[in-house]
């Protein structure tokens, strides 16, 4: 039963004859979790709290940074620093107190997916990496729950439902992950922020439909939104019966290691067995450039593209960007007697960059940890992090 207090507030949602009291009341006993706090779950959080889903899971670990408030708007100027779920838990306390949040501020991962996604009816899928991803999806597949998965980039936003019971999982469309460091983050690459909005809403509008029975869930159908030609295509995707996870005779019947399936620097098994590539901190490589590179013959290259280098950077360093290290002419250009050191916003991308250079027979190649931003937090804080 509805309170007083509830048929008010949800009063809108009561008058549409298709939602009804019932569905209200099916709002209310529904349990959503939400992974990631961020772009796409901000809308996503404050939607499903408004439209009254009376359990709401908030996935995250990370704190909220300067750099999220452009698009990850269910978090303040106030609130950085602390834990997204926190932040976040907060503000949906604020938007409707009639509504339970449950926090989990710990990274999901193969040891803690099933036993947290068991406890819910629908994941909401807003991450922005592959393997919580491909994480996500096996533990719905395993445990026969639907997934509202939302993917951004730049102005390109994707929505679909995977639900191996009824239709696709994400293993049927995207059977492998792409190369590491082939698609960027939006870290990397940026975001329009307005786009969350969309694919969050989406992902939401999905789990309500779900949660209420009405219409065409986004089932075997992927949306492919471009806001530049602010054009929406619907693709329709399938099942695929040979489907690693969800197929006829499935290979993949527990959880795995999902950096080590989207070959993730730093994970054990295939990425393990590339070369290491030594690193130096911010503050050894201060102390290397103010000896003078003229002493030390230091080369200092920084990968990332122009737009990254206008926010912040490291005097001296040559741009050279990882492309050219992809297409062979880096190694040609960069000589072999002379010390290196590679740069990029974190590390990761300058760490594909020095495995490059080191396997082609560089013989004294580093890698800055933590790349620019370490630069930033230890050697000179009077530049932008982002
Ligand atoms: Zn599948």
């Amino acid at each position: 039963m509805l309170s007083k207090n509830e048929v008010e507030r949800y009063s809108r949602h009561v008058l549409i004859p298709e939602v009804g009291m019932e569905g209200q009341r099916r709002l209310k006993n529904a349990r959503v979790l939400v992974v990631g706090a961020g772009g796409l779950g901000s809308p996503a959080l404050m939607y499903l709290a408004a439209a009254g889903v009376g359990t709401i899971g908030v996935a995250d670990d990370d704190v909220v940074e300067m750099s999220n408030l452009q698009r990850q708007v269910v978090h303040g100027v106030s609130d950085v620093g602390r834990l997204k779920s926190e932040s976040a838990a907060q503000r949906l306390a604020s938007v409707n107190p009639l509504v339970q949040v449950v926090r989990h501020d710990v990274r999901i991962d193969s040891t803690n997916a099933l036993a947290i996604i068991d406890g819910y009816d629908i994941v909401v899928d807003g991450t922005d990496n592959f393997p919580t991803r491909y994480l996500l999806n096996d533990a719905c597949v395993l445990l026969g729950k639907p997934d509202a998965w939302g993917s951004i980039y730049r102005f390109d936003g994707q929505a679909s439902v995977w639900w191996a019971r009824q239709g696709p999982c994400y293993r049927c469309v995207f059977p492998e992950p792409p190369p590491p460091g082939l698609v960027p983050s939006c870290a990397e690459g940026g975001v329009l922020g307005l786009l969350c909005a969309a694919i969050g809403s989406i992902q939401a509008a999905e789990a309500v439909k779900l949660i209420v029975g009405i219409g065409d869930p986004l089932i075997g159908r992927l949306i492919v939104h471009d806001a530049l030609r602010q054009s929406w295509d619907v693709l329709t995707v399938r099942k695929d019966p040979g489907c690693a996870v969800c197929g006829a005779s499935p290979t993949v019947t527990e959880l795995v290691d999902y950096q080590d399936f989207c070959g993730m620097p730093g994970s054990s098994g295939r990425a393990a067995a590339r070369a290491p590539v030594p690193l130096i901190s911010a503050r050894e490589l201060a102390d290397l450039l103010a000896d003078g590179s003229s002493s030390t013959g230091l080369l200092l290259l920084d990968v990332r593209g122009p737009d990254e280098r206008a926010i912040a950077g490291i005097p001296g360093a040559q741009p050279i960007h990882l492309d050219e290290f992809h297409s062979g002419a880096a190694v040609l250009q960069i000589p072999r007697e002379r010390p290196v050191v590679i740069l990029c916003r974190s590390g990761t991308r300058s760490e594909e960059a020095a495995r490059i250079l080191i396997e082609a027979g560089h013989p004294d190649v580093r890698n800055l940890a933590g790349g620019v931003l370490a630069w930033v937090r230890d050697v000179d804080p009077s530049q932008p992090s982002y």
